[in-house]
């Protein structure tokens, strides 16, 4: 029988948990009285240290329900991190496991499509968001550029498509190979394989609170996923330097005819301008270079990725 596993990663969620978890309920049993998912199917919250009552309401829903369980990792790790140690912690009981949202903006009816999928064969399946008019104009304009600079550089994610899937045991399993601590899950699961499929879905607002992914930790995502990704900056600068070599080449053949005429420039404005146009693009030059030396050096530590504090679940 499949049992279903659904993932979903809580920082400062009060607001939203009581909800979440009665429409999650009522899914559940809708999915297990039609015989699409085993009995013992559970929905397992991750609380990604959280400052407010989050891990106590998950207490609560796990002594009153064992449907739910929880797991408290020890401190806020983010995201992604989060949504791994719930993943690699679901593989172990689960045979399918869904991640989503904890504040209901994946339409949680979509599983049921998602489930249709995997019966027929498919390992991973894509919830991609049909629209994104829920999102301000702000943050639909820089995810859509971020997917169009991703796809540019050459890395292969699923365009629209969040945290928001399914995996089957042994996809999951692949992923656990991936053993780097530069997180970016959605880059990942495509290099697992197997046969993939997509559903698409209406993203709703969020249901109650605000946003834990300001302005800063998107650009930090954003940065991280290019940068775990794709070598191709590194390859750019490269590109940048031999053009700028070109370029100068051309200046010296231009300084050369005009000293050779007895043209005498002022040209303090052009030297200025130039010293730092250049100076400019060796300090970005030497920032991406960085970024890329500051990934070694995180993954050469192998630190851990998370540390679970505790794990609730029921004895079966
Ligand atoms: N989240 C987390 N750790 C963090 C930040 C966010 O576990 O440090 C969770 C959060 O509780 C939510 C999900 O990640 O379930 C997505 O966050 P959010 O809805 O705030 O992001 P947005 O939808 O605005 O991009
Ligand atoms: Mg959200």
């Amino acid at each position: 029988m499949n049992r279903l596993i659904c993932v979903l990663p809580c920082y400062n969620e009060e607001e939203v948990l009581p909800e979440t978890s009665k429409r999650l309920k009522e899914k559940m049993n809708q999915l297990i009285s039609s015989g699409k998912i085993a009995k013992n199917s559970r929905v397992m919250f991750v609380n990604d240290g959280s400052a407010d009552r989050t891990w106590e309401i998950i207490k609560k829903l796990h002594d009153e329900d064992s449907l739910f369980q929880g797991v408290c990792l020890s401190r806020n790790r983010g995201h992604q991190n989060a949504l791994l140690a719930g993943l690699m912690v679901a593989r172990q009981i689960g045979d399918v496991v869904i991640s989503m949202d904890v504040d209901l903006q994946d339409d949680i009816d979509a599983i049921d499509e998602m489930l249709e999928k995997y019966f027929q064969g498919a390992d991973i399946v894509y919830g991609v968001r049909a629209e994104r008019t829920t999102d301000t104009f702000f943050k639909r304009f820089t995810a859509q550029s971020f997917y169009k600079f991703m796809s540019l550089l050459g890395a292969n994610i699923e365009y629209n498509h969040a945290d928001y899937r399914l995996m089957s045991k042994r996809a999951l399993d692949g992923l656990a190979e991936f053993d780097e601590v530069n997180l970016f899950l959605r880059g990942l699961v495509p290099m697992v394989g197997y046969k993939t499929d997509r559903v698409f879905y209406d993203r709703a607002e969020r249901f109650a609170g605000e946003s834990k992914y300001p302005l800063k930790k998107m650009l930090h995502f954003a940065m991280e996923g290019i940068t775990s990704l794709s070598v191709k900056p590194i390859r750019m600068i490269s590109g940048l330097g031999i053009l700028i070599f070109f370029v100068s080449l051309f200046v010296l053949v231009y300084c050369i005819i005009g000293e050779l005429n007895g043209r005498t420039i002022p040209g303090w404005t052009t030297t200025v301008i130039s010293v730092w146009g250049i100076g400019g693009i060796i300090m970005i030059c030497l920032g991406v270079i960085g970024e890329y030396i500051g990934k070694i050096y995180l993954e050469t530590k192998r630190r851990p990725r998370y540390i679970v504090e505790e794990y609730l679940k029921d004895e079966d």
